[in-house]
């Protein structure tokens, strides 16, 4: 621990400026270490932990810092950035932006209890098969299941459009080169939709395994869509994601062969940090495992807690 401690202020001295999506990368920092491993420091150095995430968000330049237990920076390499933020001063927490989005992501969920809304949040990596797999899911719900989506992209309203087709209700959220969807995007979104004729809204989040399983939403379940051709080693390099998942679907098994996917090694990295998500083999494209993932959603459905 002393270690960590000095790490923080190693790192408070050397810092810092507001990056670009600052806040993100300090409330991600904190679910990691509120969730995990650091809570004392967390309330203790609050402040050192906000230069430190924005510090290393500088140097990396990504959404994600590459902050691991504890506070080990993996990989990068000191730049000129990093001599010219050096002589700049700390900028002090003045929120806790984890808390206030928690707070949103709980008002949510009480708009879908009192409207009687079941939410899934769909999390995979660009081009996995979210819209797919909610196009799939819709078509072959029982009569009584109405769906609805809210679809998140950076851009465009492609993935809407496809949904629309289908007369489904769909609201489109353009985050603007936001790498996740938050629970306030949701709230804006919601009045939108008809939620008294849909039981179950498809969240479909932002293209992105790291980030998206970092901010509650407000949602009842969360679903990761792994697709055969991004490789079978996923599970062991976005282990947050597959942690955070309720049920994992592995869409287009139609393309096992083609990439020589290893079934068993992905499952194996699933199971190494995730025991009780239940995994469905699927594909989209020829149907193949669709039933059973619906059959599953029905069941889960029904067993819902009414909270
Ligand atoms: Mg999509
Ligand atoms: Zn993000």
């Amino acid at each position: 621990m002393d270690v960590a401690y000095g790490m923080i202020h190693w790192m408070t001295a050397c810092v810092v400026e507001r990056t670009r999506r600052f806040d993100d990368h300090v409330s991600i920092f904190k679910s990691y270490a509120i969730n995990q491993y650091l809570p004392t420091i967390v309330t203790k150095y609050a402040e050192c932990v906000h230069a430190s995430i924005s510090f290393l968000a500088a140097v990396r330049g990504s959404c994600y810092t590459s902050v691991q237990y504890p506070f080990r920076p993996v990989g990068f390499a000191p730049r000129p950035l990093f001599l010219l933020l050096s002589t700049m001063p700390t900028i002090p927490v003045i929120q806790n932006i984890l808390s206030a989005n928690d707070q949103v992501a709980l008002e949510n969920r009480e708009r879908f209890f009192e409207k009687g809304v079941f939410a899934l949040n769909l999390m995979a990596s660009p081009g996995a098969g979210k819209t797919s797999v909610i196009l799939a899911t819709s078509e072959r719900l029982s009569p009584s299941l109405r769906a609805g989506v809210i679809e998140g992209d950076l851009a465009s309203n492609i993935d809407a459009d496809k949904i629309a087709a289908r007369g489904i209700p769909v609201v489109q959220i353009n985050t603007g080169g936001g790498c996740h969807l938050d629970a306030p995007m949701i709230r804006a979104a919601l009045p939108n939709l008809p939620l008294d004729d849909i039981d179950l809204l498809f969240i479909e989040n932002v293209g992105n395994l790291v980030c998206p399983a970092n901010f509650q939403l407000g949602s009842h379940l969360n679903v990761v869509v792994a697709s055969v051709s991004e490789g079978h080693d996923k599970p062991y390099k976005y282990p947050g994601m597959f942690t955070a998942a309720d049920v994992v679907l592995l869409n287009k098994a139609d393309l096992i062969d083609v990439f020589e996917f290893d079934v068993d090694y992905f499952r194996r990295g699933l199971l190494m940090v995730n025991e009780s998500a239940p995994l469905f083999i699927l594909s989209c494209k020829t149907g193949e495992g669709v039933d059973e993932w619906v059959e599953w959603l029905h069941q889960t459905w029904h067993n819902r807690e009414r909270d």
